[in-house]
């Protein structure tokens, strides 16, 4: 935190993946608020009309396709407007670091960690929706953070939540963190039906809105797991420090529980405007566009303990804090590309976690220090993914 971040009067932001979810929602919350925001640049991977679309209604400076194929395509759509088009993953770390009072970091898994860190070493705010990148090479963002004096800004709503109600100054006296979790659409589901799940049942997350992804994440509850090393990196708090819960309503988005024992907490709807207004404001409190709770509409909220049999993947995150960075880079690797595979068809969706464990536990240390050192690890084990551990999946399900 830094307090450098009085309230200009117009801020200028850039959206690193204006087209997803993360996206579509900074986009409401700068809408809402035309005279306080201003819009430098947008970014996509692929998503060329879309981008276009947001691009020419936030009326942004520059746009930015990640796939160079797509450049004229890109400029096609624009044509008409001052908007300047751009390609390629150069162009997304140069936007990325184009001056802005915050960069939204909200492109999804590690294609985002260089336009990150191109964002960070500028050194204005950055709101970091996009959490693999601080699970894969979290402290060296950090490292890049205290040198460039960037403010990190958590946009996960129970890191945003944490981040609402920790007082720093009273760091030594945090008992520990408690991240809540919704336990996603299987919660109650059994095993052997868990290992029949079609993508279609995993993407349908029964509270929030969300990128294929991050659904996929919570129905593994590998998306709590990454949110522990979130937590650990951002709040710089041992594993043992980092509790979580299952609270299926999703009402309450985390707490922090002091040692005099006050638990103090962050509630509010199921809507990632809170927190992304609670960001673009900061310290300001600015209004969301988005859902407010209604407390005459709240019939109960309960609390369950994580069932780790059925969701081993938690606990995979206190294994990789305790073995290093490259289990973290391990773990988030293989994820990604098991999550792809199940989506693809090519793998069963109680293989994602089976083969995070199998990789966990075959990997010989390792030492990471650069993020060139992050990037080379994180290739080899996607290629032991693709070479090794999808093919014995693939030989076992034809046995059985
Ligand atoms: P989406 O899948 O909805 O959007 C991802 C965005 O990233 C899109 O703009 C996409 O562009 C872009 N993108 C994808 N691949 C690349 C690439 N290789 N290079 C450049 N850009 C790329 O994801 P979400 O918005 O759901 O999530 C974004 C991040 O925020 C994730 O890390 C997620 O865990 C985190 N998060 C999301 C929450 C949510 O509510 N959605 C809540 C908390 C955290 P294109 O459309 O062209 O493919």
């Amino acid at each position: 935190r830094s307090d450098r971040a009085a309230f200009k009067v117009t801020r200028t932001v850039s959206i690193l993946g204006a087209t997803g979810s993360i996206g579509q929602s900074t986009a409401d919350v700068i809408k809402a608020h035309p005279d306080k925001f201003s819009v430098q640049a947008v970014t996509a991977y692929q998503n060329v009309d879309q981008l276009a679309q947001k691009a020419i209604e936030l009326n942004a400076k520059t746009a930015v396709i990640a796939d160079n194929s797509l450049y004229g395509a890109l400029k096609e759509a624009l044509s008409g407007y001052e908007i300047e088009a751009m390609a390629g993953e150069e162009a997304l770390c140069e936007a990325a670091s184009m001056p802005a009072d915050i960069v939204m970091a909200g492109i999804v898994g590690m294609a985002g960690l260089k336009p990150l860190m191109a964002a960070i070493e500028q050194g204005g705010t950055v709101a970091i929706a996009n959490k693999e990148p601080l699970v894969a090479a979290g402290p060296i963002i950090m490292v890049a953070a205290a040198k460039s004096g960037a403010t990190l800004l958590p946009v996960d709503s129970e890191h945003n939540a944490v981040f609402q109600v920790f007082d720093p100054a009273q760091k030594d006296n945090v008992e520990r963190i408690i991240l809540t979790a919704s336990g996603g659409p299987f919660r109650t589901m059994g095993l052997a039906e868990m290992e029949k799940a079609t993508p279609q049942q995993a993407l349908a997350h029964p509270n929030w809105s969300m990128g294929d992804k991050i659904s996929i994440d919570s129905a593994t509850m590998m998306n709590k797991a990454l949110e522990v090393i979130e937590a650990a990196i951002l709040f710089d708090l041992p594993g043992e420090k980092i509790d979580v819960l299952i609270h299926p309503e999703s009402l309450i988005h985390s707490m922090v529980e002091y040692a005099d024992g006050s638990i103090l907490t962050q509630m509010g709807a199921a809507d990632m405007r809170t927190p992304i207004t609670n960001v673009l404001g900061w310290p300001k409190r600015l209004a969301t566009p988005g859902q407010k709770l209604d407390f005459k509409l709240i019939q109960r909220m309960s609390f369950e303990q994580v069932d780790h049999d059925r969701f081993p993947s938690v606990r995979q995150a206190y294994r990789a804090l305790e073995e290093g960075l490259h289990a973290c880079i391990a773990m988030n690797a293989v994820n990604e590309v098991a999550v792809q595979a199940f989506l693809a068809g090519k793998t069963g969706f109680l293989d994602i976690v089976r083969d995070v464990c199998h990789t966990l536990d075959r990997l010989e240390k390792e030492t990471i220090q650069t993020l060139d050192d992050v990037l080379a690890y994180d290739e080899n084990i996607r290629r032991l993914y693709e070479s090794e551990i999808l093919q014995e999946n693939n030989k076992r399900r034809n046995l059985s």
